[in-house]
């Protein structure tokens, strides 16, 4: 089964994000639980809880069809000290954020070195990072996206993604998100059917199928390799379709999250339709 949404809206809570991808037929939706700029958060009530609980219930959603994203401002391979405990105690926060509203994974950016450390020792604290927060919550799974590669991201090749996951001591909780736009601009080239093939096969090799949780499916602004993270409209940048229609027909994106982070919103019903159509053919 494909299940197909977008990143969502959930503002005024996150008990609106379920009707809010409902309305834009969706049968799978990415949110923020908090304020994706801000450190801090009102904890989330009871009532907000059950809210966002049953409008899951109602609209059909279950924690397999959910992506919560967590905030930008988090940084686990942080240098420095205090900005990696900071780091370190609002990633945990948002895990039980999560596990509160019965949610089974957050994806994450991996974290930035800053050009103070190496990347080997900076993917090996967020492996540490994801370690002590795994010690500490139940039921949730860390996702980690690959990224574009913009100034000192890491997660832009497949094998910092296997460094931080050998890394992790429980390994059935521990899990990647692709990003078709982070891909192609850090250099793996989704554009054609043959290029899908072998970017697939490469992450096969080198991740594995089993680690995917999720996948996020935005065009590119900026050509293969470019390292810049501007996403398109689905078919209007550098991509086209052919990475769309090739994943929606291939079974090993069945029963995850396949997420639109498009740019203008008042497309995704026709997004998400044609994404639909690709795998009914
Ligand atoms: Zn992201
Ligand atoms: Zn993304």
């Amino acid at each position: 089964m494909k299940y197909i949404g977008a990143h969502v809206s959930a503002s005024g809570g996150v008990e609106n994000a379920p009707r809010n991808a409902h309305e834009i037929g969706a049968t799978a939706f990415a949110l923020f639980t908090k304020n994706q700029r801000q450190w801090a958060a009102p904890a989330l009530s009871a009532e907000q809880i059950a809210a966002f609980r049953e409008a899951c219930r109602n609209y059909g959603y279950t924690p397999q069809q959910i992506l919560p994203h967590d905030s930008y401002l988090i940084n686990l391979g942080h240098p420095e000290e205090e900005g990696l405990q900071k780091s370190r105690a609002s990633f945990l926060h948002e895990m039980q954020r999560c596990e509160a509203l019965g949610l089974d994974r957050l994806n994450f950016h991996p974290g930035s070195h800053l050009k103070k450390i190496s990347e080997q020792e900076s993917l090996a604290l967020v492996a540490e990072s994801i370690n002590i927060a795994l010690a500490n919550t139940k039921g949730v799974t860390a996702v980690i996206e690959n990224t574009a590669g913009q100034g000192s991201n890491l997660g832009y090749a497949f094998w910092h993604l296997a460094y931080i996951i050998e890394r992790v001591e429980d390994k059935s909780r521990v899990g990647v998100c692709l990003d078709t736009c982070h891909s192609f601009a850090a250099g793996y080239d989704l554009s054609t059917e043959l290029g899908c093939e072998m970017v697939f096969r490469e992450f096969d090799e080198v991740v594995g199928f089993e680690f995917l949780r999720g996948m996020h499916l935005n065009d590119a602004l900026k050509g293969v390799g470019s390292r810049v993270d501007r996403h398109s409209p689905m078919g209007e940048g550098f991509l086209g379709i052919t990475p769309f229609r090739y994943i929606m027909q291939d079974k090993r994106f069945d029963d995850i999250p396949l997420i639109l982070e498009t740019p203008d919103e008042s497309r995704w019903p026709e997004e998400i339709a044609l994404l639909k159509s690709f795998a009914e053919e």
